[in-house]
Parts: C-alpha cells; sequence; structure tokens
C-alpha cells in the first residue's frame, strides 16, 4: 500500500480483507472456508530495504499465525530480535556438521519380559561451542524449515549405522537400529537412495534399521509418500510410528501402510498409574497393536509401577529413563556390556 498518512488506514484495509474470508469460497462447487494471517511492515518506519521489509512482514505474519491465525499484526522490534536469533542460529546449524558439531546418544529399547535391549534409538545433540549442548527440539524444526534437515538426517544414518556396526563387532548381537527420520526427508527424492548408498557403505542390513516417523505423514500423504514407504519395507527396513496417539492418525492408513512397530507417547505413560483415562489409552493402543499384529513399544517409562502396569497389558517393548537415559556411544557400549554379558 502506498502514500499511507495514517496507520488506521492500514488497519482499516486489513479488517475489510480478514472480512473477505468469512464467507465461503466456492471453487468448482465445493465450499471452502480459509483464514488468512497478515503480516505488515512499514517503510521507512522499519527499514528501508525491500529484501528487509518482507522479511519483517513474514516475521509478523508467523506471529499472527502463532496467536491462532485470523488475524494481522505489525511487525516490532521484538520480532527483530527473534529474527536476528534465528537467522543466526541458521547461520551456526549450516556450519554445524563441517565443523563436527554433531553428536548422537543412544537410548536402548528393551524386551520388557527378559529386559534385554533389542535396539537403540539414536537421538541427535547439536554441541555448540557457545551454547553448549543443544537439544533437537531446539533446532530441528528450524533444521526442517530450511531444509538443512536432509543433509543432517544424512549424517545421522551413517554415523548412527557405523556406530551399530562397532557394537556388531564388540559382540552385542543383532540389536536393531532405530533412526527418527522428519516428514520432510520423505519428501527429498534422494532419500531412498541416499539411505541406500549408507547401508552399502556401512555394510549394515537393511532389516536392522527401523524408521521412525510420527503421524504427521499422513497429513498430507501422496501416492509417492505411500511407495516410499512401500519401497522401504519392500528392503527390509522396519516402520514405526513415533509419538502415536498425539497427532492425526488415520486407522485406515495404519493398515494400508507397512507399519512395523506403534511407539505409544510419553504424554499416556507419564500419569500412569494416576490418570485412568490415560491408562485406559494406553491398553486400547497396545490391544490394536496386538490386533494389527505389530509390535508396541512404551517410550518414556520412568517408574517400576509404570513398568509393571504395561507388563501386565502384554506390552512387549519399553523405553524410557527408568530403563535408561539416552547416553553418548561410550557410556551406552559400558551399559550394553553390563546388561548383555553380565
Ligand atoms: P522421540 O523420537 O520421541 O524421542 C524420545 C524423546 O524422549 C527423547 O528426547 C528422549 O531423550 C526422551 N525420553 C526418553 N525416555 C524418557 C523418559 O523416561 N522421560 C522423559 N521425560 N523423556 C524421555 P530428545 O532426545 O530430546 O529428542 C526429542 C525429539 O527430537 C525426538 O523425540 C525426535 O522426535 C526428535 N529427534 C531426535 N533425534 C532426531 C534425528 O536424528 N532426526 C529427527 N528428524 N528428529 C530427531
Ligand atoms: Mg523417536
Ligand atoms: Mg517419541
Amino acid at each position: 500500500m502506498q502514500d499511507i498518512t495514517d496507520i488506521n488506514f492500514i488497519r482499516t484495509i486489513t479488517e475489510r480483507m480478514l472480512g473477505c474470508f468469512n464467507d465461503s469460497i466456492n471453487i468448482e462447487s465445493t465450499e471452502i472456508y480459509s483464514s488468512i494471517c497478515i503480516g505488515i511492515a512499514l517503510y521507512p518506519d522499519d527499514d528501508g530495504s525491500g529484501e528487509n521489509l518482507l522479511k519483517y512482514a513474514d516475521a509478523a505474519m508467523y506471529h499472527a499465525k502463532a496467536q491462532g491465525g485470523n488475524n494481522y499484526q505489525f511487525y516490532n522490534e521484538k520480532l527483530t530480535q527473534q529474527v536476528h536469533k534465528r537467522l543466526e542460529m541458521e547461520t551456526r546449524l549450516r556450519h554445524a556438521i563441517d565443523r563436527e558439531e554433531f553428536l548422537l546418544y543412544y537410548q536402548p529399547i528393551l524386551d520388557l519380559s527378559t529386559q534385554k535391549p533389542i535396539a537403540v534409538e539414536a537421538l541427535l545433540r547439536w554441541q555448540d561451542p557457545e551454547k553448549g549442548l543443544i537439544m533437537p527440539d531446539q533446532f530441528i524444526p528450524l533444521a526442517e524449515e530450511t531444509g538443512l534437515i536432509a543433509d543432517i538426517g544424512n549424517w545421522v544414518l551413517e554415523h548412527a549405522c557405523k556406530q551399530l556396526k562397532e557394537w556388531d563387532a564388540q559382540g552385542y548381537g543383532e540389536l536393531q537400529l532405530a533412526i527418527n527420520v522428519s516428514s520432510i526427508q520423505f519428501d527429498n527424492k534422494l532419500f531412498c537412495s541416499n539411505l541406500e548408498s549408507i547401508l552399502q557403505k556401512t555394510g549394515l542390513s537393511a532389516n536392522r534399521l527401523e524408521l521412525e516417523i510420527t503421524e504427521r505423514i499422513f497429513l498430507d500423504i501422496s501416492d509417492k509418500v505411500i511407495s516410499t514407504l512401500n519401497n522401504l519395507r519392500g528392503s527390509g527396513i522396519r516402520l514405526s510410528i513415533d509419538d502415536f496417539g498425539t497427532g492425526y492418525s488415520s486407522l485406515s492408513y495404519l493398515k494400508q501402510l507397512p507399519i512395523t512397530t506403534l511407539k505409544i507417547d510419553r504424554s499416556f505413560i507419564m500419569d500412569i498409574p494416576q490418570d485412568r483415562d490415560d491408562m485406559q489409552i494406553a491398553t486400547t493402543i497396545i490391544s490394536m497393536a496386538h490386533g494389527l499384529e505389530m509390535d508396541v513399544v512404551a517410550e518414556g517409562i520412568e517408574t517400576q509401577q509404570q513398568l509393571d502396569f504395561l507388563t501386565s497389558l502384554g506390552c512387549t517393548q519399553g523405553q524410557g529413563y527408568y530403563l535408561s537415559r539416552p547416553q553418548a556411544a561410550e557410556t551406552i557400549t559400558q551399559w550394553l556390556e553390563k546388561s548383555i554379558k553380565p
């Protein structure tokens, strides 16, 4: 908008734009309801360069989204700080692979009846020279937004596969390796061929690998994703649904897709035995998994009571601080030494 003398004029126009979206839109006889988010940056008040104005308007738009959508927000100083922080983190993240700042922690997944480890899950950490150890929740979303997740994901796959081969050589039996894969990684055409070459390079057979995906993948599942999942499973790779029960599960996809394992989200485990509803949900997921002939893993077991309850339901596998915390490879090696070769 040009030649603005009064900021209220902007408000009037944006509110009118929002109002336009109160009604449905008719596209090929389908009624569509949409909401909009508007971010506003002002020239020259906010900045003099077009590039920055767009960036700032974008930040304001994301702020409007975070406010629940269907509203508008003006750009402000606090957003600048957020934008700068984000840009700065993005720059550091871009260099993290070359600078060898990533490392993997591993958390054992146990067979609850024998208490022996059957798998390890690789969990990414970022050792930033300035900020210290950064947890994945703090940087994976940014890695996904910026596309950096593709390279980071390959790094994780390669290093975890190598580590598993080392554990093989040390005689810890045929442990499975669980790796978290973000749904963005599946959109990358090269995902499967990269994975194949990593398996070839490290000499790990495909049936030792389990990819953990989240229900987010069901949100806009395409034929391409379905065929990717089928190809992966066809090559022997196992597929599990992580954080099961928290996302957008479509039970019909569970049947159609070659899913091997359900991982019950920690949020349903943590309040056992106080929360009757959670206990009912855990019970239901376990029996559904059995019915569908899938393995079921309980995440986030923190107490003996939780362990007893889950075992009594016939939950076959579990993972959690009570059994073992995620640790760096060397510490997990010592843990494996004790639990596999006592
Ligand atoms: P996730 O895959 O569901 O991993 C389980 C998370 O729960 C881990 O957090 C683990 O440390 C934590 N956890 C395990 N047992 C317990 C417990 O008993 N109590 C509590 N309070 N927490 C427990 P972490 O390592 O911070 O990872 C968070 C998430 O980041 C992971 O959730 C996963 O979604 C994502 N992530 C981690 N590594 C990668 C990766 O290499 N690639 C991708 N795309 N995502 C990753
Ligand atoms: Mg996981
Ligand atoms: Mg999980």
